[in-house]
């Protein structure tokens, strides 16, 4: 079962990390502007990410040979209302759903969509509720069977398009419908005139995409876009699908039909992001993503997972479509609609997704975040953390500590007083409340005199004098008393 809902992120770096706000990146635009502010002088300025501020190609971007690629221009069709609505957590309530449609459209997602208005009364009432919100940027779709039935239902709720799907491998023609393909391409031309004849978009997909016949879906992926209609879809229902078999079946259906390819991938076997990026870069136009991944067994693509993918293929296309602040939000919204955690690895905003340990790391980061992150936590309203106070804490992120506090120590100094963090931390990670109160003694020694540098005996007994806990940290360390906020 799922971990409950009030375990949600919290960042425990606040303990034990420093926030570096003084090093936010400015990032050129492709203008050459600056989008960001930073309170370092222009020469300290950090250069993020890959151009460094001069006018270089992304070496992330498409290459001149990936003339299918689709990296630049592509769409979100945001599922967390229908294939979200499948995970084993999921019940939404019509309020749940409104507040998320709402999220997911500020967000700027070009497309949601809704459960089938065949699954149950309520789903239908909820279906035309959404409808009729009146949401600025997203397009209202529902899913439904390849059936004229759904059809017809799914038409009355006033969605602005239809998605169509139908099972065509073996496993499914076999064990689930059981018709032939035949049969199918009839159902689904009955289906797609009807559906435009109501001057709405549809879509037609096949199930279980990667284990139907190559011909067979060639053949009916051919046949509905001659009949014409707005999107194939391509569906790695069970998520067996590698990114080479992806890039190998879109290319090929790129070069079978005229319309766009919507790919919806199942994350199995640990491959829905990676699917997705090599569905677009063979020419899918458009990806199906759930908040945080949820849907049937352990879910699909994650927008936060898609987000963090194609940033780094075009950052300035991605801002410029989504409103990226909102993705930590979002993700909390829904994370509390089905009681789960967001995970601690999460792509943006899990808790260690922008912090720092090392010591080596630490330095570089300081000095140019771009050297171990690419991606930038100011673009999604993130802040980046240093860790310092354990054994393997360095004397650049300490200085930044000591700034941060408004002490005025020397290099030399701060490097003696990082030698005794460390030896402290040798023993116990040492708190961020402690590693404050440790700078602050040690700073207030120096200035008056009580303590030179390198004196670190003197230093352990005055931190034993104003620090009642610092005995059981140090070296040999006693019985344990509760940490005091030192000062
Ligand atoms: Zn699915």
């Amino acid at each position: 079962m799922c971990p409950p809902a009030d375990e949600q992120l919290a960042p425990p770096s606040k303990e034990d990390c420093v926030p570096i706000d003084t090093s936010a990146p400015a990032i050129p635009t492709s203008t050459g502007q600056q989008n960001g502010e930073s309170h370092l002088p222009a020469a300290a300025q950090p250069q993020h990410h890959s151009n460094g501020g001069q006018n270089k190609k992304n070496p992330y971007g498409p290459r001149y040979s990936d003339f299918l690629s689709n990296t630049s221009n592509w769409k979100i069709i945001e599922s967390t209302l229908r294939e979200g609505e499948q995970f084993a957590n999921a019940f939404f309530t019509l309020e749940t759903k409104i507040k998320i449609a709402k999220a997911l459209d500020a967000f700027g997602v070009e497309y949601i969509e809704l459960t089938s208005p065949a699954a149950s009364p309520e789903s239908f009432n909820d279906c035309k509720t959404i409808c009729s919100l009146g949401l600025k940027k997203s397009k209202i779709l529902t899913h439904i069977r390849c059936h004229m039935d759904d059809a017809r239902l799914a038409v009355e709720t006033g969605v602005d398009g239809v998605d169509v799907v139908i099972g065509t491998s073996s496993f499914l023609r076999e064990h689930s419908h059981g018709k032939d393909m035949t049969w199918i391409t009839k159902q689904a031309i009955e289906v797609i005139e009807f559906v435009k004849s109501k001057g709405i978009e549809i879509r037609f997909s096949s199930e279980d995409s990667f284990r139907s016949e190559l011909v067979d879906l060639l053949s009916i992926y051919r046949t509905v876009d001659k009949v014409g209609l707005n999107r194939v879809g391509v569906a790695d229902t069970v998520g067996c699908a590698d990114p080479r078999q992806v890039y190998d079946l879109v290319r090929t259906l790129r070069g079978v039909v005229s319309c766009d390819i919507e790919c919806h991938f199942h994350n199995d076997t640990g491959c829905a992001i990676a699917n997705a990026y090599a569905a677009l870069e063979a020419g899918a136009t458009h990806i199906d993503t759930s908040v945080l991944g949820i849907g049937e067994r352990n879910g699909i693509t994650p927008l936060g997972g898609l987000i963090a993918r194609m940033m780094v293929a075009d950052p300035e296309y991605v801002k410029s479509k989504y409103n990226l602040h909102m993705l930590r939000e979002i993700e909390n919204l829904v994370a509390d609609a089905v009681e789960i955690s967001v995970p601690f690895n999460n792509y943006i905003t899990g808790f260690c997704a922008f912090t720092h340990k090392a010591g080596i790391h630490a330095k570089a980061i300081l000095a140019n975040p771009a050297t171990y992150e690419i991606l930038n936590p100011h673009d999604f309203g993130m802040s980046r953390y240093v860790s310092i106070g354990h054994r393997l804490t360095g004397w650049n992120a300490v200085k930044s500590r000591v700034e941060q506090l408004n002490l005025d120590m020397t290099d030399e100094q701060v490097k003696d007083a990082t030698a005794k963090i460390k030896e402290l931390a040798d023993v116990k990670t040492q708190s961020m409340e402690d590693v404050d109160s440790i700078l602050r003694i040690y700073h207030t020694a120096i200035t008056s005199g009580e303590l030179q540098v390198g004196q670190q005996k003197k230093l352990q007994t005055l931190l034993d004098k104003h620090m009642p806990t610092s005995r059981e940290q140090s070296p040999a360390p006693g019985k344990r008393e509760p940490v005091a906020n030192g000062n």
